[in-house]
């Protein structure tokens, strides 16, 4: 049952909307906490990476799950209505990453992907980035 009054629901549909680029904020946050300096969204690098490290040449990507098909329950689901279409969208998506992610490494980059659903534990991802940028 929706107990929620109209106004409560658009304050909920605000919060979602907003949420769309908090993993790159938080990512970005990470990364700085850790003091690295990077810059982000770099149109110039194949793929835009969400942080490019250009001088180290290594590429960090915040991938949605949903968006980007993780292993995770988001990113099993398919919507009920108009699954070709999604499926086609998903596949084309996977596709593109994984291009992305081959052409880089062949000019020499390393590449890390940091999915949505790992920055709620942000002590592991901080790890993890860590890792990548002193390997
Ligand atoms: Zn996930």
């Amino acid at each position: 049952m929706d107990t929620l009054t109209a106004a409560e629901r658009s304050e909920r549909m605000k919060l979602i909307k907003s949420r769309d680029t908090r993993p790159e904020l938080m990512l970005r946050r990470l990364v700085r906490g850790l003091g690295h300096r990077c810059k982000t969204n770099r149109r110039d690098v194949i793929g835009s990476p969400d942080i490019a490290f250009i001088r180290r040449k290594r590429a960090i990507f915040v991938h949605g799950c949903f968006w980007h098909r993780h292993s995770c329950p988001a990113g099993i689901r398919i919507p009920k209505s108009r699954k070709a279409f999604w499926r086609d969208k998903f596949s084309k998506n996977v596709r593109r990453d994984r291009s992305v992610l081959k052409t880089l490494r062949r000019l020499g980059w390393k590449t890390l992907v940091v999915w949505e659903c790992e920055l709620r534990n942000a002590e592991k991802v901080k790890n993890k980035v860590g890792k990548f940028l002193h390997a």
